[in-house]
């Protein structure tokens, strides 16, 4: 069964990794698909390519989520293009790890604007459509950092901690038309991301996660699917953990 067949969706940063997951599953599921990258135009292009040869409609837009007009632009451009908007995806997300005593406040800043400030831009960005149509589902990516914070990541911990924060009020203010907004709190993703840690250090993950390996782009696509569709009519405001029990 194809759960959103004939449905719009939107997701920051699907060049790679976990956004890229999140647009090849909707896309199997039947999605039509407008993704953002930030600057691996060649990876852009060949998931565009991909993705139309599943006999959906999708499209990748060089747009900086972390710019408040560009943002807006890339939402009006989605909307001349494909007509409609009914889930948005904010995916896109950096990292710029240190101990607090080495963090420099460009690297706080920048961290806070590319992966909170983003989801403030997305949101306004597609309020208006959606109000309109008196539905939508909007999926905020946190992680289990923003839950539980992380020695040497205060600037991303406070950065998803916020989308935490922004999530819920959201699904207060937009609740009573129909549209929902929910946050997952992926776990240990092995993506370009996680790639940057050593071995070790990866491995050691790994062990420590009672279910004994590292998630995939899939494993967290799944949960969007879900969120995205009719199944989850009933729920907003909630965090949804897909971290193999790191939390537990
Ligand atoms: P990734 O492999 O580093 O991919 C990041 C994606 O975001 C890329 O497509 C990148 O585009 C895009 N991007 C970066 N800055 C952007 C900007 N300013 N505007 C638009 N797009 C931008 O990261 P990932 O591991 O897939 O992570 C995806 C999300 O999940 C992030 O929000 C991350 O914080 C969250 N998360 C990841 C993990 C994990 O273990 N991997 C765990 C918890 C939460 P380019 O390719 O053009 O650079």
């Amino acid at each position: 069964m194809k759960l959103l067949e004939g449905k719009t969706v939107i997701i920051t940063g699907a060049s790679r990794g976990i956004g890229k997951g999140i647009a090849e599953v909707f896309a199997k599921h039947g999605a039509n698909v407008a993704f953002t990258y930030s600057s691996s135009v060649e990876s852009a292009m060949e998931l565009e390519s991909a993705l139309n040869n599943l006999g959906i409609r999708a499209k990748g837009y060089q747009s900086d989520a972390a710019q408040f007009d560009q943002a807006q632009k890339f939402v009006d451009d989605v909307l001349a293009e494909f007509g409609r908007i009914d889930v948005l995806i904010n995916n896109a997300g950096i990292t710029k790890d240190n101990l607090l005593m080495r963090m420099s406040e460009e690297d706080f800043d920048k961290v806070i604007d590319v992966n909170l400030k983003s989801v403030f831009n997305m949101t306004k960005a597609v309020q208006k459509t959606m109000l309109k149509n008196r539905a939508g589902s909007i999926i905020n990516m946190s992680s289990v950092v923003g839950v539980k914070g992380n020695a040497g990541q205060a600037n991303y911990a406070a950065s998803k901690a916020g989308v935490i924060g922004f999530t819920k009020s959201v699904a207060l203010e937009l609740g009573s038309r129909n549209i929902r907004c929910n946050a997952i709190a992926p776990g240990f993703i092995e993506t370009e991301m996680t790639a940057k840690l050593s071995e070790d250090v990866v491995q050691g993950w790994r062990d420590s996660i009672p279910l004994k390996r590292g998630g995939t782009p899939e494993d967290v696509a799944n949960a969007c699917l879900f969120l995205a569709s009719d199944l989850s009519a009933y729920m907003t405001g909630q965090v949804m953990n897909i971290d193999g029990g790191m939390l537990t």
